[in-house]
């Protein structure tokens, strides 16, 4: 066969030259504009040919401080078009670890969005190697800004070539795109993809029994473009020439429900608590979602409830994915196989709630106390993943030799595997609660606490017990308007038959919100360290 490379550049130029036509949705802060992917198509040769008169090389790394909109899909293209790196940042994190990012990457350009600007002002001084910034505005006119020098977007483009070619010879093992991911611990740590790591992703997106993207699609990216590529959606529907629906800034669950129902969204994908938001509008309100062929659930676990809710109260199929900043994202995921269909009710939701089977193309191994897993559900052990969409280090980080180790990156991830080979992620292998020698599985516990109706979120977290070594405390929010009184006894009386006694939790407390992280997920250190100042406890 021939040697093709398999390029993040061609996934565009296939857009342009099949699905001209086809369009692209963006809402950016001042308004919402329609483009086709021959605008896009020209407007990233523009950029390609301003990016070279702006002095980035090939391997430069292109940042972007920005939300999902057109603009921020044209860097997505535009950098690893001329052979520079994508490298999206998480606008959401402290400065100390955006600016910790920037100088480690190197950076040699910034892309901001308008609203991030502020932040960026702050910092300017500290960025040690940034040469000069891009502001991605409506506005005809540069907002004042104390950096220096900055650039408009659009007036940039308006002086760049439309027809200024993709980089020819590249290969395929090259770094397209780069992506921190928050270590629990310490500075954040940098994954790089390839071009063909990328392209091969996306393949795995279009495949029927993952999320089976298509031409047909109109595909809403929720999840940021800053969260390892949007999952990938805006590459793979690039490349398939699906409608893309870009929600922009500061997007609201209401802005989701309506851009859902006046665009014909097919699909759309995000975190757990996006889709928790998004049930509360469609309880309040009705929009008309029965264009919706799947709601795609992933970074954390998709509470059973919530799947409920999706499927029986709003007949919107709800699926559940699994993956990480290392695997681009998507490694795992779960729908049932042909011959499971005939399970009951309650069997079909336990088991989509599950996070599925591997992705075709790569490979697993689950290792627990003693060597390798056996698939029945019950023995645990740590996820190790390898494929040619998986990360083998951490750029330029010691850390890695912990990760990556023979050839397989170790996930972190403690899972039970059934004997369909579907795994089901009991915790983190630093989550896990142990309580008398055995393990608890505090994701178990918090999927039962999130069925109870009273309950919006719930987390569990360990704390420190003389006799037990650790105890498991669930930490509540209750569904808005609904008082503490006696529901703490109420919540334990629920768990009660469903788990063994060391498995229920010691106490409940209740907060009005939980702690997250930059991407919506429950921040359990925090949680666990407002859990011990309640009991006055030191480590
Ligand atoms: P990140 O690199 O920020 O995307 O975080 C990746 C981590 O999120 C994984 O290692 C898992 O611990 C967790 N995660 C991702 N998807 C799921 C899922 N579907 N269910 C449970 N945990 C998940």
């Amino acid at each position: 066969m021939m040697e093709a490379p398999l390029t993040v550049g061609s996934m565009l130029e296939r857009a342009e030259k099949f699905f001209p036509k086809k369009q692209v949705i963006s809402q950016t802060h001042d308004k919402l504009h329609y483009l086709t992917y021959a605008d896009i198509g020209q407007r990233t040769r523009r950029l390609m040919s301003v990016l070279h008169e702006l002095g980035v090389q090939k391997g430069d790394r292109v940042g972007t401080l920005a939300w999902n909109h057109h603009r921020h899909l044209e860097i997505y293209f535009g950098a690893p078009g001329i052979g520079a790196v994508l490298h999206t940042i998480n606008i959401r994190l402290s400065p100390e670890h955006i600016i910790y990012i920037i100088n480690h990457a190197e950076d040699k350009i910034l892309f901001i969005d308008e609203d991030v600007l502020p932040l960026i002002e702050k910092i300017q001084d500290q960025l040690t190697t940034v040469e000069a910034f891009v502001v991605m505005t409506d506005k005809s006119e540069l907002p004042e800004s104390g950096l220096n020098p900055l650039y408009s977007y659009e007036e940039l483009l308006q002086s760049g070539d439309p027809t200024h070619p993709f980089i020819e010879g590249i290969d395929e093992n090259d770094t397209a795109g780069m992506c921190y991911t928050s270590a629990t611990t310490g500075k954040p740590k940098g994954v790089t993809y390839s071009h063909r790591g990328i392209v091969l992703h996306s393949f795995a997106l279009g495949i029927a029994d993952t999320a089976g993207l298509s031409e047909s699609d109109v595909a809403m990216p929720v999840v940021p473009q800053f969260h390892v590529n949007a999952w990938g959606i805006p590459f793979a529907s690039t490349w398939f020439g699906s409608t893309q629906v870009m929600p922009g800034p500061r997007f609201t669950p209401k802005r989701l429900a309506q851009f859902i129902e006046k665009f014909g969204v097919t699909v759309t994908a995000g975190v757990p608590t996006i889709w928790l938001g998004l049930l509360r509008e469609l309880e309040q309100e009705n929009y008309d979602t029965s264009s919706l062929r799947m709601v795609l659930c992933g970074g954390s676990a998709a509470p059973l409830g919530v799947i409920k809710a999706f499927e029986e109260k709003h007949n919107i199929p709800f699926y559940h994915a699994y993956g990480a900043t290392e695997t681009t994202p998507v490694a795992t995921f779960s729908r049932l196989k042909s011959y499971q269909q005939d399970l009951s009710d309650e069997e079909r939701l336990e088991e989509r709630a599950r996070q599925g089977i591997l992705v075709p193309g790569l490979d697993m191994k689950i290792i627990g106390n003693n060597g390798e897993v056996k698939w029945d559900d019950q023995e645990m052990g740590e996820l190790l993943l390898r494929g040619p969409w998986i990360a083998d280090e951490y750029y330029k980080d010691d850390r890695s030799e912990n990760a990556f180790i023979d050839g397989w990156l170790h996930t972190g991830d403690v899972v039970t595997v059934d004997e369909e080979g579907t795994i089901k992620i009991v915790d983190r292998t630093k989550d896990l609660i142990k309580s008398g020698g055995e393990w608890i599985s505090s994701v178990d516990i918090e999927n039962a606490l999130i069925a109870h109706d009273a309950i919006f979120e719930a987390s569990v977290v360990a704390i420190p017990d003389a006799e037990w070594q650790e105890c498991p405390i669930a930490c509540v929010v209750l569904n808005e308007g609904l008082a503490v009184d006696g529901m703490k006894e109420e919540i334990i009386e629920f768990l009660r038959p469903q788990f063994a006694k060391f498995w229920l939790p010691d106490d409940v407390l209740f907060f009005d919100e939980a702690p997250k992280t930059s991407v919506g997920k429950f921040l359990k250190r925090e949680l666990r360290e407002q859990v011990k100042a309640e009991y006055n406890l030191q480590d």
